[in-house]
């Protein structure tokens, strides 16, 4: 008799724990653009969400194979080609408004964010995936480069044909795509059914509705340090972008040469270590990541009022850290940081 109650409990439990399909964390892993890309998602859905992964993964297969600057034969090769025989491009409506963007950051970043700069990025070898060792290039080659002047307004835009007034522009989509394609996924994710997510490739991420009761929670790596500097509640539509001098670089005779350059000089940057940006666009978060890290201590205020930026934290290269009043209300500092400067409120 009793082992007839227990089983009737016993399937009472089955069927009730059969009946909890409520929304649970579901993840998959998407290797794109050399990195990987960790999709989570809070759902009760997770065939739905299955399928949405699988066509965000054709996305950005597309992505990596047309706006590539170095590899393959996509449509910004075909470009990059075209300018430097002084020769116009018809480009997708896409690259064509992707550009466009990129060129009024420049603008308001003043030139900080360059992309542009192809081939200054390319003769630093920072156009492969494994950057080169051996001495750094040589300063008349630099200067050379410097000299010509590449820049974005010298884009010419017709329709969707696009041309150059100076044949050394070369585009290089690598400091802002990124930040674009995140905030595509997060779009897509959404059209698709799934409201709550977050997208994260290697640190930078956009974010989607909420985890249950409470905003999405993330960590910000010490670009110095090991583990997570500071960690931040994440809103719906939010992206968090952070531009890094430690991950990419070259190193010749105990001298690191890191993958964000200086446009004005020619030369990497050496002051920041991570500059990190919050904003609903995840493309301007990322080119200003950039931006601000070319900009430094003591220009960043002013290059993130022109780019219309409220929340920005700088960590220069002794480790101490700058931030927006905005910023600093809303992260949470995990390890102990030896000076915070706030800097002047930007604007609002
Ligand atoms: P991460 O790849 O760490 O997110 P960024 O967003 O700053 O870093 O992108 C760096 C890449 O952008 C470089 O590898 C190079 O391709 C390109 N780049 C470097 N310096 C500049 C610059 N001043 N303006 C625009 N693009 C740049
Ligand atoms: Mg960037």
């Amino acid at each position: 008799m009793v082992w007839i109650v227990r089983m009737l409990l016993l399937g009472l439990l089955v069927i009730l724990s059969g009946c909890d399909n409520g929304p649970q964390d579901h993840r998959q892993t998407l290797l794109v653009f050399g990195t990987l890309l960790d999709i989570q998602a809070y759902t009760d859905q997770p065939e739905l969400f299955n399928e949405a992964v699988m066509e965000l993964d054709k996305t950005f297969q597309k992505m990596h194979r047309e706006w590539h600057a170095w590899k393959g034969e996509g449509e910004l090769i075909r470009l990059n080609r075209a300018l430097a025989e002084g020769k116009s491009l018809q480009v997708s409506a896409e690259l064509a408004g992707l550009l466009q963007r990129a060129r009024q950051y420049a603008v308001d970043s003043e030139q900080m964010f360059n992309p542009a700069i192809g081939r200054l990025i390319a003769l630093w070898g920072f156009h492969s995936d494994q950057p080169p060792g051996g001495p750094p290039p040589q300063k008349l080659e630099i200067e050379a480069l410097l000299k010509s002047n590449p820049n974005m307004e010298d884009l010419r835009f017709q329709g969707g044909l696009v041309s150059s007034t100076n044949p050394m522009v070369a585009m290089d989509l690598g400091a802002f795509a990124k930040g674009y394609a995140l905030n595509l996924a997060i779009d897509e994710l959404k059209r698709m059914g799934i409201g709550n997510a977050i997208v994260n490739a290697g640190g930078d991420l956009c974010v989607s509705g909420r985890h249950g009761e409470r905003p999405w929670v993330i960590g910000i790596r010490h670009p110095l340090g090991e583990g997570v500097i500071a960690s931040l509640g994440v809103a719906d539509g939010e992206c968090v972008l952070t531009s890094g001098n430690y991950e990419r670089y070259r190193e010749f005779e105990g001298v690191r040469y890191a993958h964000i350059i200086d446009p004005r000089s020619g030369y990497p940057v050496a002051h920041v270590a991570s500059a990190t940006v919050i904003s609903h666009q995840g493309g301007l978060a990322d080119a200003a990541a950039t931006a601000l890290s070319v900009a430094g201590p003591v220009d960043w205020p002013r290059i993130a009022a022109k780019m219309g930026l409220t929340q920005v934290m700088l960590v220069d290269d002794q480790g101490k850290v700058y931030l927006t009043p905005q910023m600093q209300s809303r992260i949470s500092f995990q390890q102990k940081v030896d000076e915070v400067v706030v800097g002047a409120e930007t604007f609002d």
